[in-house]
């Protein structure tokens, strides 16, 4: 099968390209196992990460984990999916066995698997995953757009669930970042509260996108603190840089809430605010199946829609040099 692959180990902060290369076709090998033909692998600022060198990985390995696609082959045990069902890829692949994966927490789970970052990904035309990670889909869904909720649009949710719970009708949300997660929260806060939407970002036509989606106000960073004022109620940050932690912390009001979803820099607040604001402070990492499955809901009945930028295959390091660069609005995917 063809695919992108990454054969250096980065030793900067210099994007290295992927080669595109022949390699076996993965076939089942356990009982659970299940082979899917690739429709969609999201690309994502993870995977400039690992080009960068910033999250070490082993050599040849084949990024994407963010995937959907059809069920190609499976293993004898496979009761849940048939060859040729429609799926969206949850982003671990686990036994179910641990504690935190009994609570539904795969993202904890001491033995999991995360295809694209510790073994092969679905910049490919196959991936091998087990039925446990699978979620399935009806034959006539937009898999592309569906790609993308497994990773940035499961933050996303897990984020705007955690904020909702802080967000009263009328309250203010800020979400910091419109790409590929951001523009996916603007449109989750607004189908799941009543509170007031304000999005940053430096681009006019993310601001745009973010208005489109469904914010009440978009603003750029230098304005936040005159939109926000000191009264916000969550601000989402997908951003994560000094910057954006410390401007949004600034903007919070009583008993407001800072959600990290982005990383990059580090956090530094004065603890008297801390008490006397009461303010909460939470990171947020990916989610779980239910959270996945709940927000495939949302996207099958029109209540998210993502908007997509779709690159061949072949085309990768295009996409990632377009991510690194902020040179298209949405979630870029490969498709095979
Ligand atoms: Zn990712």
């Amino acid at each position: 099968m063809r695919a992108m692959v990454m054969t250096d180990q980065p030793d900067g902060r210099t994007l290295q390209p992927l080669n595109s290369q022949e390699l076996p076709q993965p076939e089942p090998a356990g009982p659970f196992d299940v082979v899917v033909r690739i429709a969609a692998a999201g690309v994502c600022r993870s995977d400039l990460h690992i080009l960068m060198g910033e999250l070490p990985v082993s050599v040849p390995h084949v990024l994407g984990h963010e995937n959907s696609g059809w069920v190609h082959a499976v293993g004898p045990m496979v009761s849940t999916v048939e060859v040729g069902q429609a799926v969206l890829c949850y982003p671990f692949v686990s036994d179910g066995l641990s504690a935190p994966e009994r609570r539904g927490v795969d993202s904890a789970a001491p033995g999991r698997r995360t295809p694209g970052i510790d073994c092969d990904g679905g910049y490919a035309e196959y991936l091998l995953v087990t039925e446990r990670s699978l979620i399935r889909l009806p034959a006539d869904a937009d898999l592309a757009a569906m790609a993308t909720l497994s990773d940035a649009g499961l933050a996303a949710y897990r984020a705007c669930r955690k904020a909702a719970a802080a967000l009263e009708p009328g309250s203010l949300a800020v979400v910091v970042g419109v790409g590929g997660l951001g523009h996916l929260a603007v449109q989750i806060l607004r189908s799941t509260t009543a509170a007031r939407i304000l999005a940053v970002d430096t681009r006019a036509e993310a601001r745009d996108l973010a208005v489109s989606c469904g914010a009440h106000h978009a603003c750029s960073p230098t304005e936040l603190a005159a939109a926000a004022g000191s009264e916000a109620a969550a601000v989402i940050d997908f951003v994560g840089s000094d910057e954006s932690a410390s401007s949004a912390l600034s903007c919070l009001g009583f008993g407001g809430s800072y959600f990290a979803a982005g990383v990059g820099g580090s956090l530094s607040v004065p603890i008297l605010q801390l008490v006397t604001k009461e303010t909460r402070i939470e990171g947020v990492y990916v989610g779980t199946y239910p959270e996945l499955v709940e927000l495939t809901r949302l996207a099958l009945r029109g209540d998210v829609r993502p908007v997509v930028v779709t690159y061949s295959l072949s085309d990768a390091d295009r996409a990632l040099k377009d991510l690194a660069a902020g040179s298209f609005v949405g979630r870029a995917v490969l498709t095979p």
